[in-house]
């Protein structure tokens, strides 16, 4: 029987996230006309995982699934050799173009708003190459012109909503009493106030209770940001771009959200080339793929996190969203194992890879029994035990 887990400092309560509460967290690609958009999700599609890996859904053809590389994952499989390796992925799909006006239905404006509230997350694609014959939507080159006008269509959009929600809100209170509505009310007029002074419903400092309310209402400027600058191969290559420093004030002005820079034409032509020419011609030229941190940094920014379970049958990565505890992780696994949740046996990976073996991290005593309050942690190697009998019916 391994020890019991000391009083896990990892059980601290952390303030609840924003954002909907599921391991099937997706991404959306989001930016005006002509940024690189397409570019990038027909290169993410060319990396993805084929569709016969998920033989129970269907994979839509504005949707790509892509490999989240990780080296510990790597690493386990080199340990115990297993006859299945699943790796972790992020699902990212493809939203069309945005334009000035979509909140009014200008483009196909509510359309794609409404995309956008169907993801959890946003890669937020800036043009910063210029390129003559690629015509702006805007006429200039201006990628913090386009961060205003994209982020003000969010902030309108939601302003509407809460507009909508509001006046529900005042009908229902003439008919009930119920205290909730009212400060569910009071919360809507502040979020409000807020996005009228410019500012995105992620970046405020709301408390725990006003997040579950938050989370009702799914607002498009709530869901976290990566931007991801789509500059010409030359300017990525040497990594200086002259909008990056104005792009740079104005993310760190608006939240602070991660930047990634990167060239759009080079992933295109990386992707298309026999995987040992794209290394010849990356070393040749001094470039790097942005595409695994895109990917690394999407997964975290939509609150993702995995989970192993490893053994000779197979090593996988479950993934689960941030602050999800034991049980519930376990049903990610199998429904029954959440029904009869008994505990979870937890190695750290850093210990495992450190010790060497199951076995050595045993003797070491650092192989740990943690129960049903355990919120599980990145990384985490889980052994799951649970009451056949306790599942009761599927
Ligand atoms: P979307 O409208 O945002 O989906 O943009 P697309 O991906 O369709 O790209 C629009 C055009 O810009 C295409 O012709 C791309 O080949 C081109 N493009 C994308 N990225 C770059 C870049 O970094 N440099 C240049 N010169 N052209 C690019």
């Amino acid at each position: 029987m391994p020890p019991k887990a000391a009083k896990s400092k990892d059980a601290a309560p952390e303030r609840p996230i924003l954002g909907r509460f599921s391991s099937h967290l997706k991404i959306g690609i989001v930016g005006l006309p002509n940024v690189g958009k397409s570019t990038l999700f027909n290169t993410l599609t060319k990396l993805s995982i084929p569709a016969e890996n998920f033989p129970f859904c269907t994979i839509e053809p504005n949707e790509a699934r892509t490999n989240v590389p990780d080296e510990r994952f790597d690493w386990l499989c080199q340990l115990y050799k297993p006859k299945s390796e699943v790796s972790a992925f992020l699902e990212i799909h493809d939203i069309a173009g945005l334009v000035r006006g979509a909140h009014e239905g200008q483009g196909l404006g509510n359309n794609f708003l409404s995309h956008i509230r169907a993801v959890d997350g946003i890669f937020h694609v800036l043009r910063a190459f210029e390129d003559p014959e690629i015509i702006h939507v805007d006429d200039s080159v201006d990628p913090v012109r386009d961060l205003e006008t994209i982020s003000e269509e969010l902030r309108l959009k939601d302003v509407e909503f809460l507009e909508r929600r509001l006046e529900d809100l005042q009908k229902s209170m003439k008919r009930s009493n119920d205290k909730q509505l009212k400060i569910e009310h009071e919360l809507c007029e502040k979020v409000k106030a807020w996005l009228k002074d410019g500012k995105d419903a992620r970046g405020g400092d709301w408390k725990a209770a006003d997040v579950e309310i938050l989370n009702t209402l799914q607002l498009l400027t709530a869901k976290p940001v990566v931007y991801l600058v789509n500059m010409n191969e030359k300017d990525y290559q040497r990594k200086k771009n002259k909008f990056l420093p104005k792009i740079h004030a104005w993310v760190q002005d608006h939240g602070g959200e991660p930047i990634i820079p990167f060239s759009c034409v080079l992933e295109k032509n990386l992707v298309d080339m026999p995987e040992d020419e794209a290394a010849k011609y990356c070393e040749e030229n001094k470039v790097q793929s942005a595409i695994p941190k895109i990917i690394k940094t999407g997964f975290a920014a939509i609150n993702l996190i995995y989970f192993f379970t490893a053994g000779p049958d197979e090593v996988k990565c479950w993934q689960i969203r941030r602050q999800t505890k034991a049980p519930q992780a376990a049903g990610t696994i199998h429904s029954d194992f959440e029904k009869g949740f008994i505990c979870a046996e937890v190695m750290k990976f850093e210990e495992l890879k450190e010790l060497g073996s199951e076995a050595a991290v045993k003797a070491a005593g650092k192989y740990r029994q943690e129960g049903k309050t355990y919120v599980v942690q990145d990384g985490d190697i889980i052994f799951f035990k649970f009451n056949v009998s306790g599942g009761g019916k599927k």
